[in-house]
């Protein structure tokens, strides 16, 4: 069985031009968990004024049906980040830093271990608050700044977040670096590392097409979550280089049709994919809209 976890909602509408209004938004979540999606990034706690399109964040938690077998999750990179995130009722903090120092100056201003030290306190009062807490590694496949980011890097930071008490790793490919060797080779180390137990996910944008092919890799090496985005959302046209996520409906018609369970409803993904193409009137990264299902 995969676990999907939906992206959409975050990484992908913040990297459109388009901003899309909250009850919008409230609806796609809606439709999504419908089709059976269970783990959905919702919403982003980032300032408002350098992210505007996720402003929102609050409303649209406000507006989410509550189910116990949904779990929504919101971006967390800072402190203030946390302390708007411990006032709403969101399941999951998503603490998230990349691995790289030039990205991370230039993202975030600050150093990986700057941020790792400001991040540790974030995840330890976060679990102590009750919430859940995953940490995200970005540029884990390369960083487009420094190109080759040293394994041993990445590991490092993980078994901080670990340590500081986050119970799951994601493992982001932020620019699409990454290939399926690699991604064997990474996945391997961590589970090496951390024990076969490590709740491991992996997050991919098909920047350079190898999205699906590097979810397959990390499949065969034992991974079991995987980050997508509904029609592939994430790369507005006007952005450049800008691309978007895995897209869900795709990777969800690869494991149907490798026999393998993701507990949702091919159909009802797509049908979502599609009404999301007129919300963002233009026409989506998403294959399997244009061929539909065989
Ligand atoms: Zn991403």
């Amino acid at each position: 069985m995969i676990e999907i976890c939906e992206v959409g909602p975050r990484d992908g509408l913040q990297n459109e031009c388009k901003i899309v209004p909250t009850a919008q938004k409230v609806e796609l979540i809606k439709k999504l968990i419908e089709a059976g999606i269970r783990n959905i990034e919702a919403v982003s706690f980032v300032n408002p004024k350098v992210v505007p399109p996720m402003a929102d964040a609050e409303e649209v938690l406000k507006s989410l049906p509550k189910r116990d077998d949904v779990r929504f999750g919101g971006l967390v990179l800072s402190r203030s980040g946390l302390e708007r995130a411990l006032k709403t009722d969101v399941d999951f903090l998503h603490v998230v830093t990349t691995t790289s120092d030039s990205f991370n100056l230039r993202n975030a201003k600050r150093t990986v271990d700057q941020a790792v030290g400001e991040l540790s306190l974030v995840i330890k009062e976060g679990a102590g608050s009750g919430k859940g807490v995953a940490g995200v590694l970005g540029t884990a496949f390369g960083c487009p700044f420094e190109g080759k980011v040293p394994l041993e890097n990445v590991l490092k930071v993980a078994e901080k977040f670990l340590e500081a008490g986050c119970t799951e790793i994601t493992l982001a490919d932020t620019t699409g670096m990454a290939n399926p060797n690699q991604v064997q080779e990474v996945v391997n180390s961590f589970l090496d590392t951390f024990g076969k137990d490590l709740s491991l996910g992996l997050h991919f944008h098909n920047t350079r097409g190898l999205g699906l092919a590097n979810v397959l890799a990390g499949y065969q090496a034992g991974v079991r979550r995987f980050d997508s985005s509904i029609a592939g959302l994430g790369g507005c046209p006007f952005a450049p280089k800008a691309v978007g996520n895995v897209c869900t409906e795709d990777m969800i018609n690869m494991f149907h049709g490798m026999g393998i369970d993701t507990g949702t409803d091919l159909t009802s993904i797509l049908e979502t994919a599609k009404w999301m193409e007129t919300v963002m009137e233009r026409p989506l990264d998403g294959m399997l809209m244009k061929a539909g299902i065989a």
